[in-house]
């Protein structure tokens, strides 16, 4: 019997950057997660597009950014994810207060839903939760990287979107297969079926001016789904609904389509297949600039345009 058709959970996150180096430091030094993937924006290929994730670039622990360094800073609010939280194993936060702090990073812990968070911010701001949770997913941990494997992230713990209204969100979340958790104030909780990165969090009544993109902001949201297949009738039954969802676009790791959601956030269907290994070997994965098969012909011009980047760890 084959398992009804549900989204597994988040498949990546992708946020706007000032400096990629700088990100390309934190990342991979201060959260120890490993650049998986150095390629251009296929859409805009004098801008980097940087993959962060686990070992093998799993799907549920994948953060990427386009580093604008010239672009003005967003603003984060309405109709954004406003935080992303990655899942750290149970007891591991004291680890984490200490080795951020030797990288002057500011923190400060709290809890939600009864699990114990730090809150951190990237370096343009963007809030990161740490959440020590007793179910994270091994398979998501970064296992060969500077952060010992006892405390390394565990992929997404949850990301949370900032809302007017979330009724309406709420309603697509359960279309899409996730159910009605818990509730705390005016946040709500809402999972997949899976137990990896299957949260997502609406904080309603957000009654701030909407988010503006730009350096420092969440650009969109991708779920998880497993093959082609499933992506298409996805498709079919959200047009159905009255969403307007793009073509398949082919990102060349995976296969997208996008749609906005009723709050405004912008969410992405992403397939599993193919993988970060389809254009370099994994074991040397995210080692040099990697580009489209369209794009190779441009491949010094491209160079000589982007800033030049220093790997400041053995991957
Ligand atoms: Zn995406």
């Amino acid at each position: 019997m084959t398992a009804p058709r549900h989204i597994a959970g988040i498949h990546h996150i992708t946020a706007i950057a000032g400096d990629p180096q700088r990100s390309l430091n934190f990342y991979t030094q201060v959260l120890g997660l490993r650049l998986v993937k150095l390629t251009v924006n296929f859409d805009d290929p004098y801008t980097y597009h940087l993959y962060f994730a686990n070992e093998s670039g799993t799907p549920g622990s994948i953060l990427t950014f386009f580093p604008w360094p010239d672009a003005p800073r967003g603003s984060i609010g309405r109709g954004q994810v406003s935080a992303i939280a990655f899942a750290v194993p149970a007891a591991s936060l004291e680890y984490w207060r200490r080795h951020l702090a030797a990288h002057s990073v500011a923190q400060h812990e709290g809890a939600s839903f009864g699990e114990r968070v730090m809150h951190i911010a990237d370096p343009d701001g963007i809030p990161l939760d740490l959440v020590e949770t007793e179910t994270s997913e091994p398979t998501l941990a970064r296992t060969f990287g500077p952060i010992p494997p006892a405390n390394a992230l565990r992929g997404f713990h949850s990301a949370t979107l900032s809302l007017y209204d979330g009724g309406p969100t709420a309603a697509l979340l359960e279309f899409m297969g996730f159910r009605f958790v818990a509730e705390d104030a005016n946040r709500v909780r809402y999972k997949a079926p899976d137990d990896a990165a299957a949260i997502i969090e609406l904080m309603r009544g957000s009654q701030g001016p909407p988010g503006r993109l730009g350096v420092g902001t969440v650009h969109h949201i991708a779920f998880r789904t497993p093959t082609d297949e499933q992506q298409h009738e996805w498709r079919n039954d959200l047009t159905k609904r009255g969403h307007s969802v793009t073509p398949v676009i082919d990102r060349k790791y995976f296969h997208s389509i996008y749609y906005r959601e009723p709050g405004g956030v912008l969410f992405e269907i992403a397939t599993d297949p193919p993988g970060f290994a389809v254009d370099e070997p994994a074991g040397h994965l995210g080692e040099r600039l990697v580009l489209p098969d369209w794009l190779e012909s441009r491949r010094s011009e491209l160079e000589r345009r982007l800033p030049r980047l220093m790997s400041t760890v053995r991957q």
